[in-house]
Protein backbone atom coordinates (compact mmCIF):
# COMPACT_ATOMS: atom_id res chain seq x y z
CA UNK A 1 0.00 0.00 0.00
CA UNK A 2 1.40 3.78 -0.79
CA UNK A 3 1.56 6.50 2.12
CA UNK A 4 -0.78 8.68 1.87
CA UNK A 5 -0.21 12.20 3.45
CA UNK A 6 -3.01 13.03 4.08
CA UNK A 7 -5.38 9.68 4.61
CA UNK A 8 -7.09 7.46 2.66
CA UNK A 9 -8.68 7.36 -0.99
CA UNK A 10 -12.35 6.85 -0.79
CA UNK A 11 -13.74 5.38 -4.21
CA UNK A 12 -17.75 6.68 -4.65
CA UNK A 13 -18.93 5.36 -7.93
CA UNK A 14 -22.22 4.35 -9.41
CA UNK A 15 -24.74 5.11 -12.12
CA UNK A 16 -26.19 8.43 -12.70
CA UNK A 17 -28.60 9.92 -10.01
CA UNK A 18 -27.40 7.07 -7.40
CA UNK A 19 -26.24 9.30 -5.07
CA UNK A 20 -23.00 10.31 -5.15
CA UNK A 21 -22.74 13.75 -5.53
CA UNK A 22 -24.42 14.40 -2.03
CA UNK A 23 -23.27 11.31 -0.24
CA UNK A 24 -19.24 12.21 -1.41
CA UNK A 25 -19.85 15.83 -0.22
CA UNK A 26 -21.15 15.17 2.87
CA UNK A 27 -18.81 12.29 3.68
CA UNK A 28 -15.66 14.58 2.61
CA UNK A 29 -16.72 17.45 4.78
CA UNK A 30 -17.47 14.77 7.95
CA UNK A 31 -13.87 13.68 7.47
CA UNK A 32 -12.51 17.08 6.44
CA UNK A 33 -11.65 15.49 3.34
CA UNK A 34 -11.09 16.82 0.03
CA UNK A 35 -14.06 16.42 -2.87
CA UNK A 36 -13.59 15.55 -6.20
CA UNK A 37 -16.53 15.32 -8.22
CA UNK A 38 -14.60 13.86 -11.57
CA UNK A 39 -18.55 13.71 -13.60
CA UNK A 40 -18.03 18.06 -13.11
CA UNK A 41 -14.67 17.88 -15.09
CA UNK A 42 -16.00 15.72 -17.94
CA UNK A 43 -19.19 17.90 -17.93
CA UNK A 44 -16.72 21.31 -18.10
CA UNK A 45 -15.02 19.42 -20.52
CA UNK A 46 -18.77 19.62 -22.65
CA UNK A 47 -19.40 23.26 -22.20
CA UNK A 48 -15.89 24.14 -23.38
CA UNK A 49 -16.90 21.93 -26.64
CA UNK A 50 -20.31 23.13 -26.83
CA UNK A 51 -19.04 26.89 -26.40
CA UNK A 52 -16.72 26.32 -29.31
CA UNK A 53 -18.39 24.24 -31.35
CA UNK A 54 -16.42 21.45 -31.49
CA UNK A 55 -18.12 17.55 -32.65
CA UNK A 56 -17.21 14.68 -31.06
CA UNK A 57 -16.03 13.39 -34.69
CA UNK A 58 -13.76 16.30 -35.04
CA UNK A 59 -10.53 13.93 -33.80
CA UNK A 60 -7.89 17.20 -34.12
CA UNK A 61 -10.27 19.85 -32.93
CA UNK A 62 -10.87 17.60 -29.77
CA UNK A 63 -7.36 17.25 -29.25
CA UNK A 64 -6.77 21.35 -29.00
CA UNK A 65 -9.42 21.95 -26.80
CA UNK A 66 -8.74 19.50 -24.80
CA UNK A 67 -4.83 21.18 -24.74
CA UNK A 68 -5.90 24.15 -24.17
CA UNK A 69 -8.60 23.25 -21.37
CA UNK A 70 -7.75 23.93 -17.96
CA UNK A 71 -10.09 22.50 -15.62
CA UNK A 72 -9.51 22.11 -12.01
CA UNK A 73 -11.70 22.87 -8.80
CA UNK A 74 -11.65 26.54 -7.02
CA UNK A 75 -10.32 27.00 -3.33
CA UNK A 76 -14.01 26.93 -2.90
CA UNK A 77 -14.28 23.48 -4.20
CA UNK A 78 -16.21 24.72 -7.40
CA UNK A 79 -15.46 23.26 -10.94
CA UNK A 80 -13.35 25.75 -12.80
CA UNK A 81 -12.91 26.18 -16.45
CA UNK A 82 -9.89 28.16 -17.39
CA UNK A 83 -10.27 30.24 -14.11
CA UNK A 84 -14.20 30.59 -14.48
CA UNK A 85 -16.50 28.87 -12.01
CA UNK A 86 -19.04 26.68 -14.03
CA UNK A 87 -20.62 25.27 -11.50
CA UNK A 88 -23.96 26.36 -12.81
CA UNK A 89 -23.64 26.14 -16.07
CA UNK A 90 -22.46 22.40 -16.18
CA UNK A 91 -25.51 21.55 -14.33
CA UNK A 92 -27.70 21.94 -17.83
CA UNK A 93 -29.17 18.35 -18.69
CA UNK A 94 -27.77 19.05 -22.26
CA UNK A 95 -24.86 19.32 -21.02
CA UNK A 96 -24.39 16.02 -18.84
CA UNK A 97 -25.81 13.96 -22.29
CA UNK A 98 -23.27 15.98 -23.92
CA UNK A 99 -20.32 14.71 -20.87
CA UNK A 100 -21.93 11.36 -21.39
CA UNK A 101 -21.15 11.43 -25.29
CA UNK A 102 -17.97 13.02 -24.83
CA UNK A 103 -16.59 10.75 -22.43
CA UNK A 104 -16.88 7.79 -24.50
CA UNK A 105 -13.42 9.40 -26.51
CA UNK A 106 -10.05 8.19 -24.98
CA UNK A 107 -8.19 11.32 -25.65
CA UNK A 108 -10.77 12.98 -23.57
CA UNK A 109 -10.25 10.04 -20.40
CA UNK A 110 -6.95 9.90 -20.39
CA UNK A 111 -6.58 14.03 -20.09
CA UNK A 112 -9.25 13.81 -17.08
CA UNK A 113 -7.60 10.40 -15.36
CA UNK A 114 -4.39 12.12 -15.02
CA UNK A 115 -5.60 15.35 -13.41
CA UNK A 116 -7.61 13.43 -11.31
CA UNK A 117 -4.84 10.82 -10.20
CA UNK A 118 -2.84 14.27 -9.41
CA UNK A 119 -5.66 15.87 -7.50
CA UNK A 120 -5.98 12.87 -5.55
CA UNK A 121 -2.75 10.84 -4.88
CA UNK A 122 -1.75 12.49 -1.42
CA UNK A 123 -5.00 10.84 -0.27
CA UNK A 124 -7.49 12.74 2.35
CA UNK A 125 -9.78 12.78 -0.64
CA UNK A 126 -13.31 11.32 -1.62
CA UNK A 127 -13.38 10.78 -5.10
CA UNK A 128 -16.82 10.53 -7.20
CA UNK A 129 -17.11 8.41 -11.07
CA UNK A 130 -18.09 6.09 -12.62
CA UNK A 131 -14.52 4.48 -12.94
CA UNK A 132 -12.49 6.23 -9.80
CA UNK A 133 -12.35 2.19 -7.91
CA UNK A 134 -11.66 0.26 -10.82
CA UNK A 135 -9.04 2.69 -12.75
CA UNK A 136 -8.48 6.31 -11.47
CA UNK A 137 -7.07 4.50 -7.80
CA UNK A 138 -7.53 0.90 -8.41
CA UNK A 139 -5.55 1.03 -5.27
CA UNK A 140 -7.82 3.26 -3.01
CA UNK A 141 -8.23 2.05 0.62
CA UNK A 142 -12.36 2.26 0.28
CA UNK A 143 -14.09 1.57 -2.77
CA UNK A 144 -17.93 2.24 -2.24
CA UNK A 145 -20.38 1.28 -5.42
CA UNK A 146 -23.94 3.16 -4.81
CA UNK A 147 -26.69 1.64 -6.55
CA UNK A 148 -30.06 2.89 -6.15
CA UNK A 149 -33.28 1.61 -7.91
CA UNK A 150 -33.97 3.02 -11.16
CA UNK A 151 -37.77 4.97 -10.48
CA UNK A 152 -35.61 6.36 -7.58
CA UNK A 153 -32.91 7.54 -9.43
CA UNK A 154 -35.39 9.50 -11.63
CA UNK A 155 -37.58 10.77 -9.51
CA UNK A 156 -34.25 12.25 -7.35
CA UNK A 157 -32.32 13.56 -10.28
CA UNK A 158 -35.90 15.48 -11.33
CA UNK A 159 -36.09 16.69 -8.01
CA UNK A 160 -32.33 18.33 -7.78
CA UNK A 161 -33.01 19.99 -11.68
CA UNK A 162 -36.56 21.63 -10.07
CA UNK A 163 -34.20 23.27 -7.47
CA UNK A 164 -31.60 24.40 -10.43
CA UNK A 165 -35.01 26.30 -11.62
CA UNK A 166 -35.46 22.93 -14.41
CA UNK A 167 -38.56 21.47 -15.09
CA UNK A 168 -38.63 18.24 -16.91
CA UNK A 169 -41.11 15.61 -16.88
CA UNK A 170 -40.61 12.09 -15.07
CA UNK A 171 -40.42 10.51 -18.39
CA UNK A 172 -38.21 13.22 -19.91
CA UNK A 173 -35.61 12.10 -16.75
CA UNK A 174 -36.20 8.51 -17.17
CA UNK A 175 -35.29 8.92 -20.88
CA UNK A 176 -32.02 10.80 -20.06
CA UNK A 177 -30.98 8.22 -17.27
CA UNK A 178 -31.42 5.47 -19.74
CA UNK A 179 -29.08 6.80 -22.80
CA UNK A 180 -26.44 8.18 -19.75
CA UNK A 181 -26.86 4.20 -18.18
CA UNK A 182 -26.19 2.65 -21.41
CA UNK A 183 -22.87 4.52 -22.61
CA UNK A 184 -21.43 4.28 -19.43
CA UNK A 185 -21.83 0.49 -19.36
CA UNK A 186 -21.26 -0.22 -22.72
CA UNK A 187 -18.18 2.07 -23.58
CA UNK A 188 -15.27 0.63 -24.51
CA UNK A 189 -12.72 2.55 -22.24
CA UNK A 190 -13.63 2.71 -18.51
CA UNK A 191 -16.59 0.86 -18.52
CA UNK A 192 -19.20 1.82 -15.47
CA UNK A 193 -18.47 -1.54 -13.59
CA UNK A 194 -18.35 -2.63 -9.13
CA UNK A 195 -14.58 -3.16 -8.68
CA UNK A 196 -14.38 -6.48 -7.02
CA UNK A 197 -13.19 -5.16 -3.56
CA UNK A 198 -15.98 -2.77 -3.73
CA UNK A 199 -18.61 -2.57 -1.24
CA UNK A 200 -21.97 -1.78 -2.69
CA UNK A 201 -24.31 0.26 -1.07
CA UNK A 202 -28.21 0.12 -2.15
CA UNK A 203 -29.05 4.09 -1.32
CA UNK A 204 -32.94 3.12 -2.29
CA UNK A 205 -33.94 2.52 1.01
CA UNK A 206 -31.68 4.67 2.80
CA UNK A 207 -32.09 8.36 4.38
CA UNK A 208 -28.49 10.73 3.24
CA UNK A 209 -27.83 10.85 6.49
CA UNK A 210 -27.96 6.94 6.94
CA UNK A 211 -25.86 6.34 3.98
CA UNK A 212 -23.26 8.96 4.39
CA UNK A 213 -22.84 7.55 8.30
CA UNK A 214 -22.19 4.44 6.87
CA UNK A 215 -19.36 5.22 4.83
CA UNK A 216 -17.71 7.09 7.16
CA UNK A 217 -18.16 4.15 9.72
CA UNK A 218 -16.63 2.66 6.83
CA UNK A 219 -13.87 4.75 6.76
CA UNK A 220 -12.99 4.88 10.33
CA UNK A 221 -14.16 1.74 12.02
O1 LIG B 1 -21.47 12.17 -12.61
P1 LIG B 1 -22.12 12.98 -13.70
O2 LIG B 1 -23.47 12.47 -14.06
O3 LIG B 1 -22.10 14.44 -13.42
O4 LIG B 1 -21.17 12.78 -14.98
C1 LIG B 1 -21.46 13.28 -16.26
C2 LIG B 1 -21.06 12.23 -17.30
O5 LIG B 1 -19.65 12.07 -17.31
C3 LIG B 1 -21.65 10.84 -17.01
O6 LIG B 1 -22.87 10.64 -17.69
C4 LIG B 1 -20.57 9.88 -17.45
O7 LIG B 1 -20.82 9.42 -18.76
C5 LIG B 1 -19.30 10.70 -17.47
N1 LIG B 1 -18.37 10.29 -16.41
C6 LIG B 1 -17.45 9.31 -16.70
N2 LIG B 1 -16.52 8.94 -15.77
C7 LIG B 1 -16.49 9.54 -14.56
C8 LIG B 1 -17.45 10.52 -14.24
C9 LIG B 1 -18.39 10.87 -15.18
O8 LIG B 1 -17.46 8.77 -17.79
N3 LIG B 1 -15.53 9.18 -13.69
Amino acid sequence: MPIRKRGIIIAIDGPTASGKSTTAERVADRLCYLHINTGAMYRAFALLAKKSGVKKSEADKIRELLASADITFNAAGKISLNGEDVSSKVSAPDIALLASELSTLPEVREKLVASQRELGRDGGVVLEGRDIGTVVFPDAELKIFLIADQEIRAKRRQLELAASGRTLSLEEVKAQLAERDRRDLEREISPLRKAPDAIEVDTSALSMKEQVDRIVSLARP
